[in-house]
């Protein structure tokens, strides 16, 4: 089942997500509905929260990017309750966007190498070093579930010069070609 995917200005997007384990409801159901509306988005990311739930919980897909890097070509994962351990390496600037705030793109400065703590979809405890896009993907929806956008992470100047599309965000007014919920919407 394809989920609307929760815009830009809604609270559930800034909050602290909380831990999971094997007794949540459902869990396989709804691993799936999410790898059904990140594709329906043709997105390479999706966190829990930005389909409403406050959970630990992202996926991630990175095949679409599978041209310029290989090793993204088999990067499918279900990362539940992650941890960052370490973030190593020269920060490096990447163009980032998200399924929650279409039509923005923006430059976004982060390391190249992270050490992740994760269970996978089974609640087998992985210990992952990932770099360069994988890296990416992971930190922007690890954001996510910490409640942080990446538009937070952009210079105070650029944020300002968004702010007026953010808002329309917010109400619903843009073109999306996918299932949305505004949470300003009238
Ligand atoms: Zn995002």
């Amino acid at each position: 089942m394809v989920l609307p995917i929760i815009a830009y200005g809604d609270p559930i997007l800034r909050k602290m997500s909380e831990e999971i384990d094997e007794s949540y409801p459902d869990l396989k159901e709804f691993i799936n509905d999410m790898y059904e509306t990140m594709y329906d988005s043709s997105g390479v990311g999706l966190a829990a929260p930005q389909v409403g739930r406050s959970i630990r919980l992202f996926i991630i897909d990175g095949e679409k990017y599978g041209e310029e890097d290989e090793s993204l070509l088999n990067f499918k994962e279900v990362f539940i309750n992650p941890i960052i351990i370490e973030e190593t390496g020269q920060e490096w600037d990447f163009n980032e966007g998200c399924l929650s705030i279409p039509g923005i793109r923006e430059d976004v400065r982060r390391k190249p190498q992270i050490t992740l703590e994760y269970y996978d979809e089974n609640f087998v405890l992985k210990e992952e070093i990932f770099d360069g896009v994988a890296a990416r993907i992971i930190q922007h929806e690890y954001d996510h579930i910490e409640g942080v956008l990446f538009t937070d992470r952009i210079n105070p100047l650029r944020r300002r010069l968004l702010k007026g599309k953010l808002h329309n965000i917010a109400k619903g007014n843009i073109e999306v070609d996918y299932k949305m919920k505004f949470p300003l919407l009238k």
